[in-house]
């Protein structure tokens, strides 16, 4: 089904990648070019952030999201959505439906960004598929805003261009398609790949 070096399927990660802007997929899946250092440094440090941050907030969450479990470091693998890889937390709810928690190493200024929020539907979706449960929010933790978690809502309007987002990796591995340059061109300034993209 698949086409140059993704073996089947893609990573979360490689969805990140993707949403950071679209020729990443293009540059690592179909040409074989991995990200230089720096940017690999900066996801480092922040998984190292995440462990440290794994155990943390437990009676809180209790009390003021309705959080009865949680797992922490959950590995999954979708059929569905041909994508693997792992998620912070998944958190189970006094209402039935279950939650990803995503750490991020930033700070909150009011407003959840569009990757930040197709990122966590993402989770949103697996979890769903994985543990068979409704899932009807995600929470967003921002570290460098004193650990303070966000409400995210889902919707089908939002998982349907999650979907998409999918779709889209998908068809720019398997058709090998040079993508449209990221709207975002600030991105550009301190990117791995600005020396060999076309801009
Ligand atoms: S230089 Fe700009 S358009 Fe090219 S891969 Fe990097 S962010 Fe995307």
């Amino acid at each position: 089904m698949v086409s140059c070096s993704s073996e089947g399927s893609i990573t979360i990660s490689d969805v990140i990648e993707y949403l950071f802007c679209p020729r990443f997929t293009y540059f690592m899946h179909c040409l074989g070019i991995p990200q230089r250092e720096g940017r690999l440094f900066k996801v480092q440090k922040g998984r190292a952030l995440h462990e440290s941050k794994e155990k943390t907030n437990v009676g809180y969450l209790r009390k003021r999201y309705g959080v009865t479990d949680k797992l922490t470091g959950v590995y999954l693998s979708s059929k569905k959505y041909w994508i693997r890889g792992i998620m912070d937390e998944v958190l189970f709810l006094d209402d039935g439906s279950a939650a990803p928690l995503d750490y991020k190493f930033a700070k909150y200024h009011n407003r959840v960004f569009k990757t930040h929020k197709y990122q966590s539907a993402l989770y949103g979706l697996m979890i769903a598929e994985h543990f068979n449960r409704p899932v009807y929010r995600g929470y967003l933790c921002y570290t460098r805003s004193g650990n303070k978690i966000v409400e995210l809502p889902f919707n089908e309007k939002l998982f349907q261009q999650t979907e998409n987002v999918i779709q889209n990796i998908f068809h720019i591995i398997q058709k090998e398609q040079f993508p449209e340059i990221t709207g975002n061109k600030k991105r550009c300034i301190d990117c791995c790949y600005k020396r060999i993209c076309p801009q």
